[in-house]
């Protein structure tokens, strides 16, 4: 039904920009509006993972380009990174594995780690990952605590100020989309909100955090620690972040579990077969 055109093709010949009605792509890819306006044909944009932020919303909008994403398939892929990650973080799993490895237990004993039981944790974006994160973390017996520009019919507390919730908590964890409307919402000044105790965990995308004020908070004990599935820039190339003994860094691998991949591969080939059958894709974007 569809001929595949990858990129390296297009480079080769660039006459095939005329024929592409259709473009798969994920979320370490940008999809500017002057890739658009090179494809006369084009009708959708199928990403293949929930987040859109590097795609040009407004532009597609205004061509009448159809955007899909696949929401909902790879919640609980995310959840369980993030709840592991913590977990990791808190308890300095990755330092542990090498104590281990390297015989430097025969030495001295493994440094004290946190509990999380007890502790108090905030969600920043209490949606559709957020929520799966939260009834993962409830078991931990933990005080939950979310911010977002909506109070939801939820029984946890919601805060309409980041700083303020940053205060009240022990964990921050960032579930929310990146994109112009959440960048750097976590700065310096939630950094130090969260304070010396506190730990960050990023499973939504590096442009939530800012990296530099993250990088300067962690040298210097504002905060304890993070967790990172997501950057600034992917590959993370030289940062400070690699040398930091007191953060776990993952390479943006939440939805990477075969089960979740695949139903997100199913579910992005569903909305292309949908939308040039019907012409109505199954998961718009709103
Ligand atoms: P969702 O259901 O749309 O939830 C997003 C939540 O963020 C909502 O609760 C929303 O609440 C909140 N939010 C949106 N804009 C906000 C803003 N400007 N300020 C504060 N809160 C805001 O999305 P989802 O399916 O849970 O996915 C969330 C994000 O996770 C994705 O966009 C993606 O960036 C990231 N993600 C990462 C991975 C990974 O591999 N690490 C995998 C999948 C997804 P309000 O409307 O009340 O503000």
């Amino acid at each position: 039904m569809f001929t595949l055109i990858d990129e390296q093709a297009l480079q080769k010949d660039p006459a095939q920009a005329a024929s592409i009605g259709g473009i798969v792509t994920r979320s370490n890819y940008r999809i500017p509006a002057e890739l658009m306006d090179r494809l006369p044909q084009l009708r959708i944009i199928t990403t293949n993972g929930v987040g859109y932020d590097g795609i040009a919303l407004d532009h597609a909008r205004q061509r009448n380009i159809v955007v899909t994403n696949t929401p909902d398939v790879l919640n609980k892929a995310v959840a369980e990174l993030a709840v592991g990650l913590l977990l990791a973080l808190l308890r300095n799993l990755p330092a542990a594995d090498s104590f281990v490895r390297t015989g430097a237990w025969v030495g001295s004993p493994f440094p004290l780690g946190a509990s999380l039981a007890g502790k108090k944790v905030g969600i920043v974006g209490l949606g559709r990952i957020g929520k799966e994160i939260v009834q993962r973390l409830v078991p931990f017996e933990v005080d939950i605590s979310y911010f977002g520009r909506v109070r939801q019919a939820v029984p946890w507390r919601h805060f309409d100020s980041l700083p303020a919730m940053a205060r009240h908590v022990d964990v921050l964890i960032l579930s929310c989309p990146g994109g112009a409307a959440t960048r750097h919402i976590v700065d310096a000044a939630v950094l130090q909100a969260l304070g010396p105790d506190g730990v960050v965990v990023n499973v939504a995308r590096g442009s939530v955090i800012n990296e530099a004020d993250l990088c300067d908070a962690l040298a210097n004990g504002i905060i304890q620690g993070a967790a990172l599935d997501v950057f600034d820039s992917e590959p993370l190339g030289e940062s400070s972040l690699r040398h930091m003994p007191n953060v776990v860094l993952a390479p943006h691998i939440g939805s990477a579990t075969h089960e979740t991949r695949r139903q997100m591969a199913e579910l992005a080939i569903r909305n292309l077969v949908s939308f040039f059958r019907t012409g109505r894709a199954v998961t718009p974007v709103a």
